[in-house]
Order: structure tokens, then sequence, then C-alpha cells
């Protein structure tokens, strides 16, 4: 079969993705290859197809145990013969898949890379036909990344005895230094590199000002999200705990996440997030690594990561089907005071430290600009685009207003100075605006050059300047204490009228509208016939144990509910049907449809 036919027959898709026809032909043809694609650009398919294709068993060594299950069983769904060698296979279930992969019986085996070193896989190894091996997630060679596997070190020493078998592997996370490693580390310098944008057009970025963070979130999901699958962030465990029962007091089905809890109640929450149809994981970024599930319609930041990195690859969990996301985050002056101080008691030498401070001033600055988000966030990434991308919250409200804010700038930083750089926003802002209390009195700050001379902004308004200046680095937090703020070099060029200061107005927190996407919706009758085939995926992926979209994607069953297939031939007709699953759900599918159309008549 050429690789059309297999991505038309087993996967029932029309046409290939951005490289991912190279990939295929290259490790068809026998030589290796990196892929550094996005998360959701379909990264697997370059190494299934060429495994369906080449003689023998493709071998994919992977770190993400939890998920072999539920990715053997979407590619068993689709006709593809695959087995999982991992530490939660009993004995005999082990030599069982060992003898269907010896008499070539199979098309895939996923492996976890520390069961790729025992002499009994060794033994497996040398007495089968192996098609290709695939390294996925790569970047866990990476001893700097957060991910780092130390047996993926040793996947080399296994592969090079294999030299004849082409090579592909494969990552959504490297910067340039990460992907040196990764190719050196698993000797790969001589593959052809396909790396594509890191643009995830699907997702729609936007960032609003915490007011009353709780409300706001319950708010964006109800309007935006009610009954969908999201995941939201949160900095501590004790918010995580908070938040989520929060959550479920509002009647969202929530569940919390994080690294404090006993390891049955992690397993419970990660299963019931790969099961469950809308439900909304509330955790902290341990929850990461192995979220595999592509109908995240939301991620939502209830806190401010530290970095672009953490945010691009945290948001990147969102939509990963390609249907419309959101990547959404709300944030507020005390949460960059508590960011900045957090880093700053973090442990690790000063060029550590240096570094992550840069790491959180560009993701500070990505919350405060003016400028179409995505621009920003790619231009991070060593991407530059010049057009605004009409998908990100600045485009979506005709772009942010800025204000010159010089003069209010030089007043806040003289009421830092003039006060002894001691104080947070509260007591500055009070002195401001010339609202003296017994303590003002006693410091004498009462009579300083600044008291009372900021009576053009309000409390609110001064609060915001505060924010963008720390934000922006003309203000920091002091380390000790009370989180006093501090003057910085950038600090004096302001005060000295050298430099002019631009703010962001914040926008008036809406009455949250709506803001559905039009794509997304189906009209009333197709949304009714939608719900109902909803229920018999449902009722299908619980009789089999496996996840709803191992049945059918989201985007497969809205096209069924679009387009009423009323035979085999229609059906097939609709992206993400292939042959295997025509033979086995065509029927109860079509028969659904049949009985709604006559009962809707
Ligand atoms: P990645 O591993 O890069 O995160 P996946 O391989 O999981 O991405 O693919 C993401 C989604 O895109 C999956 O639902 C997959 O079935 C779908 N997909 C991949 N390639 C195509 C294609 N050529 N046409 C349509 N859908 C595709
Ligand atoms: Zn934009």
């Amino acid at each position: 079969m050429t690789p059309q036919e297999v991505l038309q027959t087993y996967f029932g898709y029309d046409a290939f993705r951005e490289h991912q026809q190279d990939v295929i032909e290259r490790l068809v043809a026998g030589s290796d290859a990196f892929v550094l694609m996005p998360t959701g650009s379909g990264k697997s398919l370059c190494y299934q197809i060429p495994a369906v294709i080449r003689k023998g068993v493709g071998v994919v060594i992977s770190p993400l145990i939890a998920l072999m299950h539920d990715q053997v069983a979407g590619l068993r769904e689709n006709g593809i013969r695959a087995e999982y060698l991992n530490s939660s296979l009993s004995a005999d279930d082990a030599a069982r898949v060992e003898e269907k992969v010896r008499s070539a019986q199979t098309d895939i085996l996923y492996v976890a890379p520390e069961r790729l070193f025992t002499p009994r896989c060794r033994r497996l190894l040398d007495d089968m036909n192996i098609a290709l091996f695939a390294i996925d997630e790569a970047h866990c060679v990476s001893q700097w990344g957060h991910d780092f596997r130390p047996e993926y070190l040793r996947i080399a020493d296994v592969t090079r005895q294999f030299p004849k078998v082409p090579r592909v592997a494969m990552t959504a996370t490297a910067d340039d230094v990460t992907r040196r490693e990764i190719l050196r580390k698993l000797e790969l310098t001589e593959a052809r590199q396909f790396i594509s944008s890191f643009d995830r057009p699907n997702i729609c970025y936007r960032v609003r000002l915490k007011d009353n963070g709780k409300r706001q979130l319950r708010g964006f999901i109800r309007d935006e999200h009610a009954g969908e699958t999201g995941i939201v962030y949160c900095r501590t465990r004790r918010r995580v705990e908070e938040v989520a029962l929060w959550l479920e007091e509002q009647g969202i089905n929530a569940v919390a996440y994080h690294a404090g809890l006993a390891p049955e109640k992690r397993l419970t929450a990660q299963k019931r997030f790969a099961r469950e149809e809308g439900i909304v994981v509330v955790a902290t970024i341990a929850f990461g690594l192995g979220i595999d599930r592509p109908d995240v319609r939301f991620v939502a930041h209830f806190d401010i990561p530290m970095s672009m990195e953490a945010y691009y690859q945290e948001t990147g969990r969102a939509g990963r089907d390609g249907e419309p996301a959101d990547a959404w985050m709300i944030y507020s002056l005390g949460d960059v005071v508590a960011a900045r101080q957090m880093l700053m008691r973090s442990e690790g030498d000063e060029t550590f430290k240096l570094i992550q401070q840069r790491k959180l001033d560009a993701l500070l600055g990505y919350c405060e600009t003016m400028a179409c988000r995505r621009q920003v966030l790619l231009r991070y990434f060593g991407e530059v685009r010049d057009e605004a991308c009409g998908n990100c919250g600045t485009c979506r409200s005709g772009g942010a207003d800025a204000w010159d804010g010089t003069v209010a700038a030089q007043k806040a930083l003289s009421a830092v100075y003039r006060t002894g750089q001691r104080f947070g926003a509260q007591y500055l802002i009070k002195v401001l605006l010339g609202q003296e209390d017994e303590r003002m009195q006693r410091f004498g700050h009462d009579r300083i050059k600044t008291f009372g001379v900021g009576g053009e902004l309000t409390a609110k308004e001064w609060r915001s300047v505060f924010r963008q200046l720390i934000a922006l680095g003309f203000l920091t937090v002091e380390m000790d204490r009370r989180a006093g703020f501090v003057l910085t070099d950038k600090s004096w060029p302001v005060l000295r009228g050298e430099q002019d200061v631009q703010f962001r107005k914040d926008a008036a927190p809406k009455k949250s509208k709506r803001e559905k996407r039009p794509e997304m919706d189906l009209d009333p009758t197709a949304s009714d016939l939608w719900e109902h085939l909803r229920k018999l995926r449902h009722e299908i992926a619980q009789g089999l144990e496996v996840p709803a979209y191992v049945i059918f994607h989201d985007k497969t069953l809205k096209e069924m509910a679009v387009q009423r297939p009323a035979t085999r031939e229609d059906l097939l007709q609709v992206s993400g049907v292939g042959e295997t699953k025509a033979d086995r759900y065509g029927d109860q599918f079509i028969t659904a449809i049949t009985d709604w159309e006559s009962r809707s008549a």
C-alpha cells in the first residue's frame, strides 16, 4: 500500500498535513528523521504509517506508560495490530504480546524505555523483524529539561545494534540547544530534520485582569465551555484544592490533581480525565506529560506560569484535535509580586536566578502586551509574523488601548523612592492619593513631595500602574520582609524624564458574553443529532472501556451530524472514518441517524 492508501483506508483522512508525507516516505525508504512539530500536528502518523507499510514491527519507545493502553486501543479501532509492553502487564500477558511480536502478527509495538534494556527485551528484539524505531518525546533525553528520563540516554546503545533499521525521533518541545542535544545523544546527527511552525492556529489566546478570580473562572466555563473538558492550572496545591472544591459546589464536574495527593487519588483523577466527557481538572504543573486527550477545549491559568516555555507547553494541551480551543489566563498585581518573590527565594546560584528572572520578564511582558498575542508568543520562539492573527484576545477586541503613562510612572516611582523603598502598593497608593493615616504621619510620609499628587487616577488605576511597572521591570520586589517595591536600573531614566512609558488600558471587566466561535457551533438541528450520536459513542466507549475519542473524534461526529450519511459509502466520506471503523460501527451510527431523522420528521 502507498502512504496515501494507508491514510485513507486505516485512518479515514483525505490528505497529509505539512511534512507528514515527506517523513513517511523517508522512513519507508529506510532513512532516519527528526521531527519537531507542535502538539496536535500529527506526529504519530509519521511513524504509524511506515510501520504498517514496512515489513516487520514498528518499535515505539515512549515514556508515557499511562497512555499506551489508550493509544493501542485507538490503533486497533483503526484496524492496525498494535501491542504494548510495560510494567502494567502481567507476566502472562507480556509473554502473549512477545509471542505475537515474534510471529509477526503485530504492526506496532509500544515499549517503555526502561523495558528496552532488559535481557528479555534484547532477546525479543534479536528474534523479531524490526520495521523502524520511533522515539517519542525525544526531549526526555535532555538533562536540562524538566522531563528528563535517564533511560533515554541509553536508547542509542540499543538502536546502534540495528544499523539497518530506520529511526525517527519526535518532540514538540525543543529550543536550539535541546534539539542539538537530542540529535547528539540519540546519534541522529545525520538525520533529516523536519521542523514546523510553532503556531497553534486553533487556540485563541486571552489574558484578563483578575478581579474576582473564581467568579471569572466560573463565568468563563459556564458561558463558553459548559459540559466541555478543560484544565485549570493553579500555582499551589492549596489553591488547586480550593478551586476544585469551589467549582464542584458550583455544579461543574471538577477534580483536583497535584503531586501531594495520595497515589490512588492521583490515579483516579488521571483516569477520570482520560475517560469522562466534560471534566475539568484543576491542577498544578505536576499534571503534564502524558496528557494526550485530543478534545481538551480550554486551558485556564488561574495563576501565571513562570515562563513563556511553560505557558506554551501548558496551553498547548488544548485543542490537539485542531478544533477551536481557548487559552485563558487571569492575573493581578498580587500574582506579579508573588511570582517575582517566589523566584528570588528559590534555590540556585545567581546565574540560574538571572535566567529564570528573564524568563519571567518575558512572560509578564506578554501579559501586558498591546500587540497581537500570537505575534508576541511566536516571536519569543523565533518566528516572526507580520500580520496580526485575528484569533487572540487583542485581535478580537479590536486591539488594546494604550495611554501615555510617563507622568504617572514618575509619580509612582517617586513615591517608592521617597518612602524609602520599603512599602507595597497599598501604602504607596494611599500616599499618592493623599490619604494619610497614623502610620504615615509617624513616618512623616504625609510631608513628602509625592504626597497627594495622584488624584487624577483612582486607586484601581494606580494598582494597574504598579502592576505594569513591575511587569515591565521598572520596579521590582524586595526579597525579604514584606514585598516592598524597589527601584531598578530601568527606573532612573523614567524618573529623570529621559524615557516615556506607555501603559495598557485595562479592559473593563465585561459581563462575560457568550463568545463561541461560529465554526464550533452546529445549527440547532445538527446539534440535536450530535447530542444523540455522542450518547451512542459514549455507550460504545464504555462497553469497550476506552475513551470516547478512540471510537470517533468530536470532529468526525460533528461531520456526521451535518452530513447525515445513509450508506457505508457516505460514511467513508466523513473525515476520520476508515474501513475498520465503518465495518465496526457503521451500522450502529447509520441506524441512529435514520432513526433520529424519522423521529424528527
Ligand atoms: P501529535 O502527536 O503531533 O501531538 P497526533 O499524532 O496525536 O499529534 O495527532 C493529532 C490529531 O490530528 C489526531 O487526532 C490525529 O488523528 C489527527 N491527524 C493527524 N494527521 C491528520 C491528517 N493528515 N488529517 C486529519 N487529521 C489528522
Ligand atoms: Zn492576534
